[in-house]
């Protein structure tokens, strides 16, 4: 199965059109499919994950009503499937227990009214679907986007993505928002993608964490005028979020293309989520890195922050793209903190989905040693991609690097 793919229960699970009239698994009940014959084809993938959710729905049932609940709910089924099926869950398999097929309103299950603008919530009864109209009214159209650009993920290949490019020499800062950032890129093709919209918003979610470092190092001075002050740069990041969808080839490339004394970027990514241990160079394809010799290489290493931070280089840069609980648990907080900011000249970037979440990481590092370079705001640098989100009880559409702060030891 693509890498693109996913997972709602209103399209087909192979094709992914979005219908009315899908046939759903009989014995799941969750998955669904256009034809028979792309039931047939899904089959040997489905089948050991069907039988699980199969078992498990006749013996956990959820029988609360509150959002909070709820979301435990999910949450458990989810490590419930894991366990049985004995073997990890693919991105789409994920989000079959994050976007079950429940009402919107008293996620009761074997519902049928779907709204079939966004395709993205359904309802027990006409009543519920009334009486979260004014409030799906928000979303409907922003969730339709969602969806809109999963299916154009799932289905074309942006040729952009593969592409180098580079920036204009006369810019010499940031610009102030992440659209004018992505409209000074240029592809070696002299081709503006940008001018399509779904493209200018893939753009600001695909080029955002890089401008995200960039920014932050905007910020405290570390570059100027497109001039570090050091010709190595070192990142540290504790959280997972940037090594699952950050292409790193992209953040290498943008930094030695913005910076023009950088020579080289080493990155660690310390987490006890990771997978396993490994280490990632890059040789830079294009013409003007491979002059410059730029040197780049991410380590993975598997551990807790401060059990390993005497062992790898200090950082210039300490990265904390969306960090989520499972992270960034209480224990390890009270530890990791002190060694974060155990770096005179290293700022802190911090990003989240929602300002909640971000002013909840930040009140971890006490004020009195911290100075911010960027108080807890609305980023211009967050990207535009619509994403679902699955949390019962906050706003269904987030958006990645929403908000920030950078900090530092005062
Ligand atoms: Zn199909
Ligand atoms: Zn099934
Ligand atoms: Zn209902
Ligand atoms: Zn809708
Ligand atoms: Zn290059």
């Amino acid at each position: 199965m693509s890498a693109m793919s996913f997972f709602y229960f209103s399209v087909c699970h192979v094709c992914k059109i979005e219908s009315a009239t899908l046939k759903k698994c009989s014995k799941c009940k969750l998955v669904h499919y256009c034809s028979q014959e792309h039931q047939r084809q899904d089959w040997q993938a489905h089948k050991d994950l069907c039988k699980v959710i199969t078992d498990t729905s006749t013996r956990f049932r959820f029988t609360g009503r509150s959002p909070t609940a709820f979301n435990r709910f999910k949450i458990v089924t989810g490590v419930l499937w894991h366990f049985e099926l004995g073997r990890d869950l693919n991105v789409s398999e994920h989000e079959m227990w994050m976007y079950p097929k429940v009402c919107a309103v008293c996620y009761k299950g074997l519902v049928n009214i779907v709204c079939t603008k966004c395709w993205s919530v359904v309802y027990c009864s006409e009543t519920h679907r009334m009486l979260h109209e004014t409030q799906h009214k928000e979303f409907c159209s922003k969730l339709k986007l969602c969806l809109k650009i999963h299916q154009v993920m799932f289905n074309e290949e942006r040729e952009w993505e593969r592409l180098s490019f580079d920036f204009d020499d006369s810019v010499l800062e940031l610009p102030d928002n992440i659209c004018d950032v992505v409209r000074m890129i240029k592809f070696k093709n002299d081709v503006d993608y940008w001018k399509k919209a779904l493209d200018l918003i893939l753009m600001t979610e695909f080029f955002c964490s890089a401008v995200n470092v960039v920014y932050a190092l905007e910020m405290c001075k570390f570059v100027e005028r497109r001039i570090a002050i050091k010709t190595k740069l070192v990142i540290h990041t504790t959280t997972t979020e940037i090594s699952e969808n950050t292409s790193w080839g992209v953040l290498m490339e943008f930094l030695s293309h913005w910076i023009y004394n950088l020579e080289g970027v080493k990155i660690y990514v310390v987490s006890t989520a990771l997978h396993k241990e490994r280490r990632l160079s890059f040789s830079l394809n294009c013409g003007a890195c491979r002059e410059k010799r730029f040197n780049s290489s991410v380590m993975f290493i598997k551990a807790e922050y401060h059990e390993v931070v005497g062992t790898i280089p200090c950082p210039d840069l300490i990265v904390m793209f969306n960090p989520c609980l499972p992270d960034v648990g209480l224990v390890e907080w009270s530890e990791t903190v002190p060694k974060l900011l155990a770096y005179q000249n290293a700022p802190i970037i911090l990003t989240s989905y929602t300002m909640e979440e971000l002013q909840k990481s930040v009140g971890k590092f006490p004020p009195p040693w911290i100075k911010s370079y960027v108080k807890p705001q609305e980023n211009l640098y967050s990207s535009l991609r619509p994403v679902r989100n699955s949390e019962e009880g906050s706003d269904p559409v987030i958006y990645r690097n929403n908000f920030v702060s950078i900090i530092a030891k005062n």
